[in-house]
């Protein structure tokens, strides 16, 4: 298949009718005090639309209409082989409608197109369909109590889920929250990041085509402190999944405590470390999935893997290699099918990623590589991928989350002394380990507090296995069948046959 040109891409973005408004009961409304704010693409630093800003009475209105669905049981009442039917629907649609989305994610949060189109989209889908085929594959149970007791355990769905999603992958975080939510029965209030509005918006009114019912799926874009509070602040809503930053993750407890004590699922930052054993025979490939593991995405990854801990033995060889691959990280247009590192989120954020390089150099650390910010076209929301050395663990870098193509190379003696190092994060989402000896293997991956280990490669992910973290990674997994457990309560059924 030939790859769209920069010129494809702008046709394309032509063509389309944006998504503004909040999508409530099935239809497309403004906000009820008529605010907007301004959606920006950081490539060209233009505005791409004016998006509502929903409220309070905003999402008072959309609980309202996910409570009357479910409460309806329009959509909970339905077998689950129906269900199943309909998610497969969209997310077929969402492959029907693979440029438009891609297009839409790039524009609002500057990854590169391509891969929007080759990995979240296509990723997108295939959790819709994953969570579609498990709707009439998983069986509830029966308590073995003998002869004169029936005793089940049943899944039952909560009512309604609220999902507050960051911006880094908008269409996959909403995929990751409503499939496993709606195929459940459940009815879902979406409030995507201010950021990144557009997808969300345009995939509720493909979830209705494909056969959601009005009010099962509703979106509310709008500003954290507004829309975001209100959902966790809101009396009806049953189930709240999170993914973003620590910080926000505990106003969420704090909204729910002060509330009706909402479950909370929080996917929050991380600062995941790559270790690299000097009995790792293929140190080029190390490399080069080193560098994917902090520049993929700009490096806006919860998981990236930005503390490298490189074995004495290997760190020449290891750090002449990633100096290389790193060249082809360059960040670029990211409507260029070249560009492997499009542009950061906005000015800010780019200013902020700037700020820790600085306390990188402050602290008395040197760059290795990169360091810069650059302006491509219109926009200055570049920055070259970065690796800096000699911090200790009490520097700004080796601690705090940068959400940016930035990673702190230390070497290392002893196994031990890695994975004191490794472990001693706040965070605990993900680590990567590159060893040969299948020992070691087995024992760094067991000794590593971390949701995800990937042994041999960076950032292990599919739906068949759970995401999440540990430690103030937050808590409660994304993806796989554990995911059904934010969205079901288990209801003991006793019925006493000896009377
Ligand atoms: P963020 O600022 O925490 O925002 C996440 C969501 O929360 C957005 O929808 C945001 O709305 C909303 N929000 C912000 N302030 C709020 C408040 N006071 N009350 C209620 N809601 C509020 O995170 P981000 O900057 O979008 O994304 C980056 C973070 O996400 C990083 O820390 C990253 O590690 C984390 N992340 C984690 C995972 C994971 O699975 N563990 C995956 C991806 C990203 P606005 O957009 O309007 O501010
Ligand atoms: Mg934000």
């Amino acid at each position: 298949m030939t790859r769209k040109t920069q010129i494809d891409w702008q046709a394309l973005s032509q063509k389309l009718r944006l998504r503004t408004q909040a999508f409530i009961d099935g239809q497309y409304v403004d906000a009820m005090d008529g605010a907007t704010f301004e959606s920006i693409n950081p490539r060209t630093g233009q505005a791409v639309s004016k998006v509502a800003r929903c409220g309070s009475a905003d999402v008072d209105r959309a609980v309202a209409a996910a409570k009357k669905a479910f409460d309806s049981g329009v959509w909970a009442a339905r077998s689950p082989r129906e269900r199943k039917q309909v998610l497969a629907r969209l997310s077929d649609l969402i492959l029907q409608h693979a440029d438009e989305l891609a297009w839409l994610d790039s524009a609002d949060m500057g990854k590169p197109v391509n891969d929007a189109l080759s990995i979240d989209i296509p990723g997108a889908a295939g959790v819709f369909a994953w969570y579609a085929e498990s709707a009439d594959k998983v069986y509830d149970q029966i308590a073995p109590l003998g002869p004169d007791v029936h005793a089940t355990i049943t899944r039952e769905p909560v009512g309604v889920v609220a999902a507050v999603v960051p911006w880094n992958f908008p269409l996959d975080m909403a995929a990751w929250k409503l499939a496993p939510a709606l195929v459940c029965g459940n009815s879902v209030v979406l409030k995507p990041a201010e950021q990144s509005p557009h997808s969300a918006l345009r995939l509720a009114e493909l979830a209705l085509q494909a056969g959601v019912p009005a009010g099962v799926l509703n979106v509310v874009p709008g500003l954290g402190p507004e829309a975001g509070q209100a959902l966790g602040r809101h009396p009806d809503v049953a189930s709240l999944t999170f993914t973003g930053s620590t910080e926000v993750g505990k106003l969420f407890q704090r909204y729910a405590g002060e509330s009706n004590m909402k479950m909370v699922w929080l996917e929050a930052g991380g600062k995941s470390a790559n270790l690299i054993f000097d009995d790792c025979a293929d140190l080029d490939l190390a490399a080069a999935k080193a560098a994917f593991g902090f520049c993929f995405n700009q490096g806006e990854v919860c998981s990236a893997n930005t503390r490298l801990l490189v074995q004495r033995g290997v760190w020449d060889r290891f750090m002449e290699r990633l100096l290389v691959h790193l060249k082809s990280w360059q960040p670029g247009d990211p409507l260029n099918a070249d560009s492997r590192m499009g542009a950061l989120v906005d000015r800010g954020h780019a200013d902020r990623v700037m700020q820790f390089i600085e306390s990188g150099r402050r602290e008395g650390g040197s760059v290795l590589a990169g360091g810069q910010r650059l302006t491509i076209g219109a926009s200055d929301c570049y920055v070259q991928p970065t690796v800096l050395t000699g911090l200790g663990p009490e520097a700004t870098l080796v601690r705090e989350e940068v959400f940016g193509p930035v990673a702190v190379a230390t070497p290392f003696e002893m196994e031990a002394q890695a994975l004191q190092w490794a472990n001693s994060s706040p965070y605990g989402l993900a680590a990567s380990v590159w060893t040969d000896d299948l020992k070691r293997a087995h024992r760094v991956a067991r000794a590593l507090r971390v949701g995800t280990v990937s042994v041999n490669t960076v950032d292990a992910l599919d739906p068949c296995v759970p995401f999440g973290g540990f430690g103030q990674s937050g808590f409660g997994r994304d993806l796989s069948l554990h995911a059904l457990d934010k969205f079901t309560q288990l209801k003991t059924s006793w019925f006493d046959l000896k009377t």
